[in-house]
């Protein structure tokens, strides 16, 4: 089966446009398009798993990785703190099948 690649895999490619603020071997970190608060970041792995519930074993060093770079991330932007959110699924809100992690401060 053929799926096109997510909106966030072609960032990650840079075949389009977005505003980076941290980019590492494994994942990116970039201002959200649509902000709902004055800080909203979105944290993305590179590797392509559409949900939470896709997760695999092997994926745990991925997703401490983000989990640890999110209070780093949450300082260099000068926040004392933040909210984090994941949707997962449809009926999760979830509009883009590649995981992400919504970063939130003010
Ligand atoms: P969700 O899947 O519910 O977490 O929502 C996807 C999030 O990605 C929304 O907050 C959108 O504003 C954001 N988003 C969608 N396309 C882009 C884009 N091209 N650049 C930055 N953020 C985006």
């Amino acid at each position: 089966m053929h799926t096109e690649p997510s909106i966030f895999t072609r960032i990650i490619n840079k075949e389009v446009p977005a505003e980076f603020v941290y980019e590492d071997d494994k994942c990116i970190v970039i201002k959200d398009i649509n902000p709902r608060a004055r800080v909203h970041l979105l944290i993305i792995p590179k590797k392509p798993i559409p949900t939470l519930f896709d997760l695999k074993p092997e994926d745990k060093d991925l997703m401490g990785h983000m989990m640890l770079l999110l209070p780093q991330i949450a300082q260099a932007q000068n926040l004392d703190g933040f909210k984090t959110q994941i949707h997962t699924g449809v009926s999760g809100g979830q509009e883009v099948f590649h995981i992400h992690i919504h970063l939130l401060g003010n």
